[in-house]
């Protein structure tokens, strides 16, 4: 008698969600000597195939968001020169100058403009399935650096901005959440001046990393509605507990929000080749829990919730986690072995470049790995007391 294989197998799913994708994210994108150019989104998707966690029923296919969606917050001249260029096949140096593209940050390839303009509508749509009462996760999305007449740090299109203007249109107060190893810098940014809309960013300090500016203790914005804290390299499982769980119940009721947007970028993972701290997917995976188990609701106990992708330079490291945040979004105890077809196809990425270290073989057969703990660094303390006792959002429970 023969055994049908795993992937045959569905697991049912407990909660209402759904995951956005396209199949442009198989195509090679960002060319072969960037950071981005590895599989992600697609790779996370096999896996979570692998699995059996997703039924056809929970799939969304993006369409590229129309130039109107995109005009929400980026500029019109910006937006042409994106299209011209993919159009041409190449960047004009006027383009270059002007918008930051056609360079070794944010170079061409071709779909420079589609994809990410895919990635914006997968995340406008999870907006949309947000208000219809659905989770949505839209792995692609989460591109936190663009600025609305320019490319910034690998992003293209702010989406993450566009979903939640698409949030600020029916009303709804907005949290938006980053926990990506960079600064959430552009969202920031789009929102500084609306009381609606309250962003928390814990990041590598911007003295050692990318952008290299902002994101201080101090830099709360005009109204007081922009929260950040920048920490040192080095950041563990224990460190990262202690910073969130005061930061972020403290954050979520001082912002009234209705929803909130998760911005879940994994180069804070420890095996990460660009982000400088030393979180576990555990741990990872404990902040999701602890935000999906805290977003406001709607009436029938689903969360108001819509969680971003974002930075991860490492696929299988990525793929793992984020095939962890889904079964987490949908309800589902995914096992911590992985089954042998994910394991297959995990194994077959061509990716060698921590091969020699001692947490490389795991990683092809288990989903999570050993916690990170340690104690908690005077320093660290003293950033997260600095903040609670200067933020006005912290200090008054309100903004400014
Ligand atoms: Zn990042």
């Amino acid at each position: 008698m023969s055994e049908a294989p795993a992937e045959a197998r569905v697991i049912p799913p407990l909660r209402r969600a759904v995951l956005i994708g396209a199949a442009r994210y198989r195509r090679h994108s960002y060319g072969s000597n960037h950071p981005l150019g590895i599989p992600r989104v697609s790779l996370t998707l096999d896996l979570i195939h692998a699995y059996g966690a997703l039924t056809a029923q929970e799939f969304r296919v993006s369409r590229p968001a129309t130039s109107a969606e995109l005009e929400w917050f980026h500029t019109r001249e910006y937006i042409a020169a994106l299209r011209q260029c993919e159009a041409e096949g190449r960047v004009a140096h006027r383009y270059r100058q002007r918008h930051n593209i056609g360079n070794f940050e944010n170079p061409y390839f071709p779909g420079f403009f589609t994809t990410p303009a895919t990635a914006a509508h997968g995340s406008i749509l999870g907006a949309e399935m947000l208000l219809q009462g659905v989770i949505a996760f839209s792995p692609a999305g989460g591109m936190h650096h663009a600025h609305a007449d320019a490319a910034r740090g690998f992003c293209y299109i702010n989406d993450p901005v566009l979903a939640v203007l698409r949030l600020r249109r029916e009303g709804l107060r907005v949290l938006y959440v980053d926990i990506d190893a960079h600064h959430g810098d552009g969202v920031e940014g789009a929102f500084v001046g609306d009381r609606g809309v309250t962003t928390l960013s814990l990041h590598m300090d911007t003295a050692y990393a990318y952008p290299f500016t902002g994101g201080a203790i101090e830099d709360t914005g005009p109204l007081g509605n922009a929260v950040n804290l920048p920490l040192p390299q080095g950041v563990h499982d224990d460190e990262y507990r202690y910073a969130f769980e005061r930061l972020w119940p403290a954050v979520l009721e001082g912002s009234r929000a209705e929803a909130v947007v998760l911005q879940a970028g994994t180069d804070i993972l420890a095996p990460d080749p660009l982000g400088k701290f030393r979180i576990s997917t555990q741990a990872f995976l404990e902040v999701v829990a602890r935000v999906l188990a805290d977003t406001p609701t709607h009436a029938d106990g689903t969360p108001r919730l819509l969680v971003l992708g974002g930075g991860g330079y490492h696929p299988l490291v990525l793929a793992r986690c984020w095939a962890g945040v889904w079964g987490l979004l949908s309800g589902r105890n995914l096992p911590e072995t992985i089954p042998a077809a994910g394991e297959a196809l995990l194994r077959a990425v061509d990716w060698d470049l921590d091969e020699d270290e001692d947490h490389f073989e795991a990683l092809f057969t288990r989903r999570i790995d050993p916690l990170r703990p340690g104690a908690v660094r005077p320093e660290l303390r003293e950033r997260v007391g600095q903040l609670f006792a200067t933020h006005p959002l912290l200090r008054n429970g309100r903004l400014r």
